[in-house]
């Protein structure tokens, strides 16, 4: 029998930062394709902070030119994996208030471009759009308690897809309090190092593990929806279903 990481060789990392588009990351696009493939990851997906959240796009650029810096920093990882079979994907982390963020998956340049102001809207909205579009949104790390954060407001799993079951910073008490939360509302595990470093110590501990490769958002949602993955614990898979 094979065991989880024979089943889910693929190795994805789903949350992580550069520093064109999130002033709180250090390292650049290609840097951090570099470092989530030299530790054996298959791909990632590259989840900048959006425009409400921690950007480092300049927010007085019109909308189409704010929208390509983020696409820019996507192909230029994406360009630096193409020759080595390492699979980048657009994705975003997007701030919708009070401190509460949802990573999003399976959108594309096309869909920012024709939803101007995309940021500033509610989450029922905003996950109207991405839904309709056929984007798939995990509430990053769910139970995050830190200064920024109003915990006062609780995450809204009416809107979700997924949630972030473990976040490589969060506490062994924040990820277990999202393990408990998913599960209640049927949501599907996500993985995330959160990391905005390509030295980062989360690289090669955290992600989702699938069966086979994926390289665009659209089978990245695919591979989500169908259960058939393995979650990336402190380097270990555990499959999500079975
Ligand atoms: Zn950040
Ligand atoms: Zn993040």
């Amino acid at each position: 029998m094979k065991n989880s990481s024979e089943l889910y060789p693929y190795r994805y990392e789903t949350h992580c930062h550069c520093c064109w588009c999130s002033a709180c990351a250090r390292s650049s696009p290609q840097e951090m394709a570099e470092a989530y493939w030299r530790a054996g990851y298959a791909g990632m997906v590259l989840t900048d902070h959006f425009l409400r959240g921690n950007s480092a796009v300049d927010r007085t650029l019109p909308w189409e030119e704010k929208m390509r810096r983020y696409y820019d920093a996507y192909e230029a990882a994406r360009d630096w994996g193409k020759e080595k079979g390492f699979h980048v994907l657009f994705g975003l982390e997007h701030h919708y208030g009070d401190g509460k963020e949802v990573l999003t998956y399976g959108i594309d340049l096309p869909f920012l471009l024709e939803n101007q102001g995309l940021h500033l809207l509610p989450l029922e909205e905003y996950a109207g759009l991405v839904h309709r579009a056929g984007g798939f949104l995990s509430m990053a790390h769910p139970f995050r308690d830190r200064d920024y954060i109003n915990m006062a407001v609780k995450p809204q799993p009416e809107y979700l897809d997924g949630a972030e079951i473990f976040n490589f910073y969060n506490t062994e008490e924040e990820n277990k309090k999202a393990a408990k939360f998913a599960k209640k509302h049927g949501l599907l595990p996500t993985s995330g190092g959160d990391e905005h470093f390509a030295g980062g110590s989360s690289i090669g501990r955290t992600g989702i593990a699938l069966r086979t490769p994926v390289d665009t958002g659209k089978e990245l949602v695919e591979a989500l929806k169908s259960g058939d993955y393995g979650l990336i614990v402190n380097g270990e898979v555990i499959p999500v279903s079975g």
